[in-house]
């Protein structure tokens, strides 16, 4: 008798899971990324019980085939790269085709979709254990929404992780923000438990989007943040940084995205720390708000499941711009400025 075996699919990708769904927010943000793959103009999640009950996310983008809805369930199933070429340069949020089949794995879960042109949509429904799900009407406009419900009610000792739902709604809501301020062109609403806790229109002009990140971040970040907008050698640095009089006591105000994608990296963290060094108190943080540009060959996503780590192909030219873009706008503002800008 052989010891080894194969794990069953289920199995497989509840264990898969684990890397992927750790919490609501883990389901919130692989949702959101989708529908903005899908090229959403405007993107709905309503929340319940923290995300636990119910995280449903409703898009109006390019939708799923009747077809292909099934698909989008199992592992490693993407409509984002075909090929070794595609991932030298991703240039969507999403490529490892998991997270539908492992949030599927670990929820009961409902994928309703429609592409332009159809009459009507489609949906398919899976609760855990079946992962053979069949495909039924659905009156369903343009766009896909996924409906999760019940995480974890099929792994009872991952749901006993899971903290209170005034915790677990703090994260969704932080997901929501990361992923808000990184897509300016969609419109975002977020309700929990029936109320509406976010609305945010489509920021095409640079009042509105300074008002996103107003109503995301406070008045007070925006009130003592200087714009940044530098381009050299086809990168490009814009957004927001704070002004040192905005400093925190912690690092809790500090987005910087790689090309759309929300990132935490060693490189980006050493460059900003560089260029506030001479004007922030010791144990004072920066807030900051910012985005880079950059060829996506330049970037390798692929490191970590999560996608939250990038490694730069040249870390000492990002690393170069970074500082030197980030320390002249510092020195740029006087400190009679930034002093009365604070007031
Ligand atoms: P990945 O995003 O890595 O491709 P997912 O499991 O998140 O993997 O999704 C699987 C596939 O389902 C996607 O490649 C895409 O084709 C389709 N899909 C998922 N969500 C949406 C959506 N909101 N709109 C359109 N297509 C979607
Ligand atoms: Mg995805």
């Amino acid at each position: 008798m052989t010891k080894i075996q194969l794990l069953d699919s289920r199995l497989a990708n509840q264990i898969a899971a684990g890397e992927v769904v750790e919490r609501p927010a883990s389901v919130l943000k692989e949702l959101l990324e989708n529908a903005l793959d899908a090229g959403s103009e405007s993107i709905t999640v309503d929340v319940e019980q923290g995300g636990v009950k119910l995280v449903r996310v409703r898009d109006n983008g390019s939708g799923i085939d009747r077809d292909d809805l099934p698909l989008a369930l199992s592992r490693h199933a993407t409509s984002k790269i075909r090929g070794l070429d595609d991932l030298e340069a991703i240039g969507t949020l999403g490529f490892r085709g998991e997270a539908l089949a492992a949030i599927s794995s670990v929820s009961r879960l409902t994928l309703a979709s429609n592409v332009e042109g159809e009459a009507e949509g489609w949906q398919v429904q899976v609760e855990g254990r079946d992962m053979a799900p069949s495909v039924t009407p659905a009156g369903h406009p343009r766009g896909t929404t996924v409906t999760m419900r019940d995480l974890f009610f099929n792994t009872p000792a991952r749901r006993r992780f899971l903290r209170t739902e005034k915790t677990e709604f703090n994260h969704l809501e932080e997901v929501f923000r990361r992923i808000a301020l990184s897509e300016f062109n969609t419109a975002f609403r977020l309700t929990h438990n029936q109320k509406v806790i976010h609305q945010l229109p489509a920021g095409l002009d640079d009042t509105l989007r300074a008002a996103r990140v107003a109503k995301l971040c406070g008045k007070g970040f925006m009130e003592q943040a200087i714009p940044v907008d530098v381009e050299r050698d086809g990168i490009r640095l814009h957004g927001w940084m704070g002004l040192p009089t905005f400093s925190r006591s912690q690092a809790d105000l500090q987005y910087f995205y790689v090309n759309g994608r929300v990132i935490r990296d060693k490189v980006v963290s050493h460059a900003v720390r560089q260029a506030y060094a001479d004007v922030l108190y010791h144990g004072r943080h920066p807030a900051y708000v910012l985005f880079l540009e950059l060829d996506p060959a330049q970037v390798d996503v692929n490191v970590h499941p999560t996608k939250h780590e990038v490694r730069f192909r040249e870390q000492r030219m990002v690393h170069g711009f970074l500082y030197s873009s980030l320390h002249r706008a510092i020195a740029e503002v006087r400190p009679g400025q930034s002093l009365a800008a604070s007031v």
